[in-house]
């Protein structure tokens, strides 16, 4: 989930605003090709979508959806290159292979280049904030890709401030795009730095390995906060990867007193994570969620919901509307259905009314008291 986190209470009379963005933000769809595909590491690939429409869209740090031949729903993969800088038509992904996975397997199965995919989006609002503070980029696995994609818009823009990167690994053999990082540290403004640290948390103790070790947020805590290389006085803080890590490192700086509109993230959540669920007393009926939703039937206008045995998300039946047929009132019900969601939280992300939240209880609330 990318999330900008804001700070203060809202005037309970105001009606929530509607995202100016929404133009910008409306999903598209791309068909394509897999043009190349390489390993990164063991278990992490870099794959090349190129498609017919050669328009650059979309900004460092938000991401597409895939769907690939065989797999009924498709799944969020962050842009791992600032757009400005991919060849026209191209999608660059690094896609890190997860156990039990579907796209995974069909990944691992064999050489997917020539294979027809569509892309879904852009999506999310991770990006590049404007200011000139010190960039704090945190990230695991293949959370490299977005803030690869940031790293590589902030060097396009010559911005003007300091960078210190930290990438979190098991091992050295997880380790990858050295030169690329490399690459951008000579780009970067010849008056700031781009720092660059590797942290390994599974490392063995008697390996060769001089860099960082234990987890990626301790190591920032311990040599960088506690020294007083940065200041939270003047920090932006971009984490991108599995949520624990960026909880944990969420933690540390809320702790250390850096306010939550300086905080940045994209988390990596799948198939495991909750489903979020929509609260309709607290919708505004801007359909902002039904414009970037990139599944056509993740949410549903419904004009009854009924428990099924349990109750559990997911599980409740439901009649969809059909404005010429559907009869009796419209009660203006959305609905999240937990088979078709893919865990994007783009809706989340857009609600101005913040009425859909994985934290919310799985039973929905409805304008009228509809649910049997
Ligand atoms: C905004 C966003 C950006 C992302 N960007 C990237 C990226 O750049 N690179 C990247 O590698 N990944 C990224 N991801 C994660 C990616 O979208 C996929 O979730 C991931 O690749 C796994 O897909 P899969 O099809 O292989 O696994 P899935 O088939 O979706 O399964 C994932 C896991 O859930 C388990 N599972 C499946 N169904 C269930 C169920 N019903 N109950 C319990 N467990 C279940 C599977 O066994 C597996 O372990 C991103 C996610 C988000 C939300
Ligand atoms: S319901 Fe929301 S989180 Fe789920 S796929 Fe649709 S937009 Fe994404
Ligand atoms: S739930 Fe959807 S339609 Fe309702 S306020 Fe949120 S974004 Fe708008």
């Amino acid at each position: 989930m990318a999330q900008e986190m804001f700070e203060g209470c809202r005037d309970p009379l105001a009606l929530p605003q509607p995202n100016r963005e929404i133009q910008t933000l409306r999903v598209g769809f791309r068909g394509g090709r897999v043009k190349s595909m390489r390993n990164l590491t063991h278990d992490t690939y870099e794959i090349v979508v190129e498609c017919e429409d050669k328009r650059k869209i979309g900004e460092a740090g938000q991401f597409w959806t895939i769907r690939v031949p065989g797999i009924r729903k498709p799944r969020p993969y962050s842009f791992a290159r600032a757009p400005e800088s991919e060849n026209p038509g191209e999608h660059t992904f690094y896609i890190r292979l997860v156990p039990g996975g579907e796209l995974s397997a069909w990944l691992a199965g064999g050489d997917c280049v020539g294979e027809e995919v569509t892309l879904s989006g852009p999506l999310g609002k991770f990006k590049l904030d404007p200011s000139d503070e010190d960039m704090v980029c945190i990230a695991g696995g293949s959370g490299m890709s977005a803030v690869h994609a940031i790293i590589e818009h902030a060097v396009n823009l010559r911005v003007a401030r300091n960078c210190y990167f930290f990438y979190g690994a098991r091992t050295q053999k997880d380790l990858y795009l050295n030169e690329e990082i490399e690459a951008l540290q000579k780009r970067w403004h010849p008056d700031y730095v781009l720092k660059f640290h590797q942290v390994l948390n599974e490392e063995p103790e008697d390996s060769d390995w001089t860099g960082g070790r234990g987890l990626v947020t301790d190591y920032f805590k311990q040599h960088y906060l506690a020294t007083g290389q940065v200041s939270v006085d003047r920090m932006k803080a971009y984490f991108c990867g599995p949520p624990p890590m960026i909880d944990a490192g969420i933690s540390v700086l809320q702790k250390a007193g850096l306010a939550n509109r300086n905080i940045f993230y994209d988390k990596f959540e799948d198939a495991r994570s909750p489903v979020p669920v929509i609260d309709n007393s607290k919708c505004v009926l801007c359909d902002e969620c039904l414009m970037v939703k990139p599944v056509e039937n993740c949410i549903v206008e419904v004009s009854s919901l009924h428990r099924t045995d349990g109750g559990s998300p997911g599980t409740m039946e439901y009649e969809e509307v059909e404005p010429a047929a559907t009869a009796g009132l419209y009660y203006n019900t959305l609905y999240i259905n937990e088979k078709e969601c893919i865990r994007c939280y783009a809706c989340v992300e857009i609600c101005p009314a913040k009425a859909i939240s994985p934290d919310f209880t799985p039973m929905p609330r409805t304008l009228a008291d509809i649910v049997d």
